[in-house]
């Protein structure tokens, strides 16, 4: 009986899903073949029509790629991997885009190496892409993001790794915050409204959690939680 209600429950999710995705793709390929047809009859720019034409198609791409993040998690491989050193990597990655827009990415991470998480690192540094694309993307006008790595050793309890991102965007209101991770909900012209819905599925599937705590104009707070590496 159990068994039924937990499958039931997961095809009205991927029916849901499917709903979502055809929704979000056919909105560009409308666009796209609009275009096309505008093109064959000769007429307006085509010059114009080129560079929408190539915007909705990146929009699609990336809808495809965030969505094959969420498909590949049953094969992973996962090892040990230094946290710090992941979270430091994808600050460089995004250096040059941020200090293009007048953000400085301050992180903080323990001396020398750790903590130590097992997991995929491609997987984490997505999410952490993910989460400080978010971060930028709050901050048009510019700011300081402060980035925190540490390890909690409570005694009685697992060691646990966390990172914390504090943006100064505008925040995010209360109604908000309670649809975000739901797929496709974005408040952005070009958002995919998956970033934070793959990033809860990639930190979930690493036996973590994600939690948002936010004021409107001061700024939001990110905490990811992921267990630490055994006999780390
Ligand atoms: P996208 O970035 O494509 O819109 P996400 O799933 O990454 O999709 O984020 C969903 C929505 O959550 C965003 O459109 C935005 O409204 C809100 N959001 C996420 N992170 C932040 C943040 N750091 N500050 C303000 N709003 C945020
Ligand atoms: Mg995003």
């Amino acid at each position: 009986k159990d068994e039924l209600l937990l499958k039931s429950e997961k095809l009205s999710i991927a029916g849901q899903l499917a709903a979502g995705v055809a929704h979000e793709i056919r909105n560009p390929l409308t666009a796209l073949k609009g275009f096309v047809q505008l093109m064959g009859r000769g007429c307006g720019s085509a010059d114009l029509y080129l560079r929408i034409m190539a915007e909705e198609l990146e929009r699609i791409e990336s809808i495809i790629s965030e969505l094959l993040m969420l498909a590949k998690p049953q094969a992973l491989r996962m090892k040990d991997c230094d946290l710090g050193t992941l979270v430091q990597e994808v600050v460089l990655l995004l250096g040059t885009q941020a200090s293009l827009q007048n953000i400085e990415i301050d992180l903080q991470r323990p001396a020398g190496s750790g903590p130590w998480i097992r997991g995929n690192s491609n997987q984490i540094k997505q999410v952490f892409i993910n989460l400080l694309k978010n971060a930028m993307e709050a901050m048009p006008r510019g700011g300081v993001i402060r980035v925190g790595v540490e390890e909690t050793g409570e005694t009685d309890a697992a060691p646990l790794s966390l990172v914390r991102i504090i943006d100064q965007g505008g925040g995010i209101a209360e109604e908000q915050l309670r649809v975000l991770g739901e797929p496709f909900y974005s408040t952005k012209e070009a958002g995919t409204g998956l970033g934070l819905m793959v990033s809860h599925k990639i930190v979930e599937h690493h036996g973590g959690s994600i939690r948002i705590t936010s004021e409107m104009g001061v700024g939001t707070s990110i905490e990811v939680v992921l267990p630490a590496a055994a006999g780390a």
